[in-house]
Formats: C-alpha cells, sequence, structure tokens
C-alpha cells in the first residue's frame, strides 16, 4: 500500500505550496506504487531555509550535552523502526534486505556515534605568552547549511551529513533523492520525535533543478554539503562557490583492485566480485576494475566468472543481488554494456537484462564481466554504477599502478597480494581517498574520514569521523586577559 509523505519545514509536516506530488515504484515491480512526495519547488525551499535561518541562533546556544542527548534519541527511534525502514529501503531502492538492513543499522549508529561528540568537541586551551592571559579556540556552528544527497544510500548518507551538522549546532535543510526519499524522511520524523527545537532540521523533496537549485544559490545558506555524480556535483560546486558559501562535494568513482602476481585467485575474485556486485554495483566505490598481472590472469578470469554466476538475481530477501533503482539506470548500464561489446571487450560472463519469473518487469541485469578491456576503453575509464566489472591485463606491478591511478576518479582502490614491500608501494603510490590491502573496495567504517581525489571530490573537507565535524565549524582564538 502506497503510503503519502510531507515536507517537514519550521514545526509542520506540510505539502507543496503548489499542490504537486510525485511517487515512487518499487524497481523489482515497477507497476507497484510505493509512496507519494510533494513535488516541492523553489518556494518550499525558500520557506524552508527562512525557517531554518530563524532557528540558527538558539540551536548554536544550545549546550553540546542536549544537542547530543536529541541525536541519541533519534538513534533510538529509528532502531525501534529498523524492520519498517528496512522494508522500505528495498521496496524503494531495491537492496536486498540484507544490504537494506545493513545501512540502516549504519544510519542508527551514525546518529549515536555523533551524539556523543558535542559534549567534547569545543576548541583547544593553548599556552599564552602573556603571564594574566588565558588563550583558547572555540569551535562555532557556520549557521544554516543546505544539504543534498544521492539515491544509492539514501538513509546512510544523510544521516552522515544530518549528525555532524547538528551536533555542532547548526541548522539544515535537506534535499533527498527524488527516486528514493522515503528512508531520509523518516529521519527527520525521528528527529521530530526526539523533541528537536522547531526550524532546526527541515526536509523538502522535489527535483534537484528546483528545490536543490534555491539551496545552493540562497544567500541565507552558508555552506552546501553535496554527494552525487561528478557531472552535477562539479557545477554544484561551481555555482555555491560563487554564490559564497563554503562547499563540500562527494563525487563519482571508477576503483580499481589490482590483482597481483602472489594474489590467490580465488579470493582475489571473491574480493573483486563483493566489491562489484554488492548493492547491484551501485556504489561510488564499487569495484570497476580489476586489473591483473598477466601470470595469473586467466585463473582469475575463470574464478571471477565462477564468483558472478553463483550470484542469484532477484527481489527481496532470498537472492543475492537485486535491481537498479530505476528504468534509466538500467538503461545506462544497458548501454555501456553494448559500448563494451562494440569496443571489442570480451563479454566473460553475463551481460542481459532480466526478465520474466521472478523478474517479473523489474530493473534486473547479469551480474557482469568484461575481460581483455584495454585501459582506454569507455569501460576503462568511465563510471557505469551498474554491476559491470572491466578485467585489465598489465604486465607488472608498476603497469598496474599506472593503470590505476590512469583515470579521473580517485575514490576508493585495493590491492590483492601477498607481497608486503608491493602493498606498501600500492600505499605510497596511489591516487585515492581510500586505499585497502586485501579487501574489497567497498564499505567503511563510520569513524574514519571519506573522500576522494580528482573528480572524486572537491577535496575540501573529508565526511564522517571527526573530520567530518570540520566542515560544519568555524574557529576562533581568543584572548581573556586578565
Ligand atoms: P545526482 O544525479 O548527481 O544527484 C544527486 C543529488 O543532487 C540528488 O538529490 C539530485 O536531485 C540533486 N541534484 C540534481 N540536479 C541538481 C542541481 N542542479 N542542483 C542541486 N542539486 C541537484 O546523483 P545520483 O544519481 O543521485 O547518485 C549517484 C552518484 O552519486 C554516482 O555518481 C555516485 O558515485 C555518487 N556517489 C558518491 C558518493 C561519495 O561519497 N563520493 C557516495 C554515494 C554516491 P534529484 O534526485 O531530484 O535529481
Amino acid at each position: 500500500m502506497s503510503t503519502t509523505n510531507q515536507n517537514y519545514v519550521g514545526d509542520q509536516w506540510v505539502d507543496a505550496k503548489n499542490g504537486d506530488t510525485f511517487a515512487t515504484y518499487n524497481p523489482a515491480r515497477p507497476s507497484e506504487e510505493v509512496a507519494t512526495y510533494p513535488n516541492s519547488d523553489r518556494a518550499d525551499a525558500r520557506a524552508a531555509i527562512e525557517a531554518a535561518v530563524e532557528a540558527a541562533p538558539e540551536w548554536a546556544r544550545t549546550p553540546g550535552p542536549e544537542r547530543g542527548r536529541i541525536l541519541r534519541e533519534t538513534a533510538a527511534i529509528l532502531a525501534d523502526r529498523k524492520q519498517e525502514l528496512t522494508e522500505l529501503l528495498t521496496t524503494e531502492e531495491g537492496k536486498t534486505h540484507a544490504e537494506a538492513g545493513g545501512e540502516v543499522q549504519r544510519a542508527i549508529d551514525i546518529f549515536y556515534y555523533y551524539a556523543e561528540k558535542p559534549r567534547d568537541y569545543l576548541g583547544d586551551v593553548k599556552a599564552a605568552s602573556g603571564a594574566r592571559t588565558n588563550l583558547y579556540t572555540r569551535k562555532e556552528p557556520l549557521g544554516t547549511v543546505g544539504l543534498i544527497t544521492p539515491w544509492n544510500y539514501p538513509i546512510a548518507i544523510p544521516a552522515w551529513k544530518i549528525a555532524p551538522a547538528l551536533a555542532t549546532g547548526n541548522t539544515l535543510v535537506h534535499k533527498p533523492a527524488t527516486n528514493a526519499p522515503g528512508v531520509a524522511i523518516a529521519i527527520f520524523e525521528a528527529l521530530d520525535e526526539a523533541g528537536l527545537p522547531d526550524g532546526v532540521a527541515n526536509v523538502v523533496a522535489g527535483p534537484g533543478s528546483k528545490v536543490g537549485e534555491e539551496i545552493i544559490t540562497n544567500d541565507a545558506i552558508d555552506a552546501i554539503s553535496f554527494t552525487g555524480s561528478s557531472a552535477v556535483g562539479e557545477r554544484v560546486y561551481k555555482d555555491a562557490a560563487a554564490a559564497g558559501k563554503r562547499v563540500q562535494t562527494e563525487l563519482g568513482g571508477k576503483n580499481p583492485t589490482i590483482v597481483s602476481e602472489s594474489a590467490d585467485t580465488g579470493k582475489a575474485a571473491e574480493i573483486v566480485s563483493t566489491g562489484a556486485f554488492g548493492v547491484t554495483g551501485q556504489a561510488c566505490t564499487a569495484c570497476s576494475r580489476a586489473i591483473v598481472h598477466t601470470d595469473v590472469y586467466d585463473d582469475f578470469v575463470s574464478a571471477l566468472v565462477d564468483e558472478a554466476a553463483a550470484i542469484e538475481v532477484g527481489p527481496g530477501d532470498e537472492y543475492d543481488m537485486g535491481p537498479q533503482v530505476t528504468e534509466s539506470e538500467l538503461k545506462s548500464t544497458l548501454e555501456y554494456i553494448d559500448r563494451a561489446k562494440a569496443d571489442g571487450n570480451t563479454l566473460a560472463f553475463g551481460g542481459e537484462r532480466l526478465e520474466g519469473g521472478r523478474y517479473e518487469d523489474g530493473y534486473f541485469v547479469e551480474p557482469t564481466v568484461f575481460s581483455d578491456v584495454d585501459p582506454q576503453d569507455t569501460i576503462g575509464q568511465e563510471e557505469i554504477f551498474g554491476p559491470v566489472v572491466a578485467v585489465i591485463e598489465a604486465d607488472g606491478f608498476e603497469d598496474a599502478m599506472s593503470i590505476a591511478n590512469g583515470v579521473e576518479y580517485g575514490l576508493s582502490a585495493s590491492i590483492v597480494t601477498e607481497d608486503h614491500t608491493e602493498a606498501e608501494e600500492f600505499v605510497r603510490e596511489i591516487e585515492s581517498g581510500v586505499a585497502k590491502i586485501n579487501e574489497k573496495t567497498t564499505g567503511l567504517e563510520l569513524h574514519v574520514p571519506f573522500g576522494g581525489f580528482g573528480r572524486s571530490s572537491s577535496e575540501t573537507w573529508r565526511e564522517q569521523g571527526d573530520e567530518g565535524l570540520e566542515f560544519y565549524t568555524i574557529e576562533k582564538t581568543i584572548y581573556d586577559n586578565f
């Protein structure tokens, strides 16, 4: 049964001023409507910004421990709703139950984590040169921030922006992605229930071209934290920076796993397969390139094909890999598959849309492996954002590193090796925000910094962990002479 959702603006749950709505549909069964949302425009975003600006002075003065108490309560409310939110995430975005449950738990953990930060996060005491001087620093909130997020982690990414923004005393306006806004709106229901003062956190659903544009250009917004594609994010960065805002953009990836001559090819294939096909390849950190030493190349391709063939695709909780989120994302993946064939890459496994039977008319595609990919081919260079991996042959470690670094992106990278020196060289030379040894490219714990190099990030600030708080604060130095 479809549910009806509203924006949360000031102290009220409201429809879009224009009365319009849009619907989301289950990607595993597209005829099934999941929910409707306000199809908001600039006027709704402006109302939310005004509410957030009005609430800012008082929230900034609210003691840190009290801000933390509300975040802790929010986490507890989300935890009580975990099962329901897991179902909603699966039906709206398509992740398997296991993946969706993991993501909801991560959002809960993020709220618990940042709930403890406002007790300790304020500033430092320094030794003054004067004998009768107190010298110290204070980290103060920026004011009102705009948060714009993608559909592929529709609750975790909003959580890792909202929680640190509130912990540090900012008010905010959030625009969730149009493809899957439901679980983000649930965060605001939890904040409301937890007793967050009116106007501190506001959410407005609607298109990026209207709601998003208003947020990034409105003079009253002090900072923008954006996660999404490089194409959109680079424009957001330019426009928001030109409007004088602090900006953080976390963007796309083309993540490699290097498979060394010393690697166990079975283990390497498992690592590449989970990195490439987990969450249907719809992760910014998904493994999109396996760069494999000549000596183990044939063994690796055969082991990877076995891994891909063992993946059971289907809806809900009984299968390993769900559908793509929308028809247009599926179409984009199928176009990349056609392009790879046209470029002469060898289709080693998959490559077809799955229809009928349990797939019905859902947006399912086979996990797909292309071998004999030239590093400069389209699927060796561009982010696909579907379950497709390009296997590229390398004739040694230096060649592998040069291929790994030979793209515009640099978000996450890994190497499978038994050679410690090679692993150390990899860490030193890889141009990537995350570097992993003997592990998949996806997955990062919530208490470590996350961000990319090159077109994967504006490289201005990192998210998550303690670093995630820095973006939302400005530091003051105080001389107190007595
Ligand atoms: P997207 O199309 O760039 O959209 C991201 C967000 O921006 C959505 O909320 C979108 O709204 C909004 N938006 C669109 N046009 C806008 C505009 N002109 N002004 C302001 N906001 C605008 O990305 P996506 O397809 O949702 O997400 C997939 C991408 O995100 C992939 O490239 C992936 O690699 C990247 N990603 C990066 C990270 C990271 O941490 N580096 C994490 C996850 C995903 P609508 O939904 O209404 O279009």
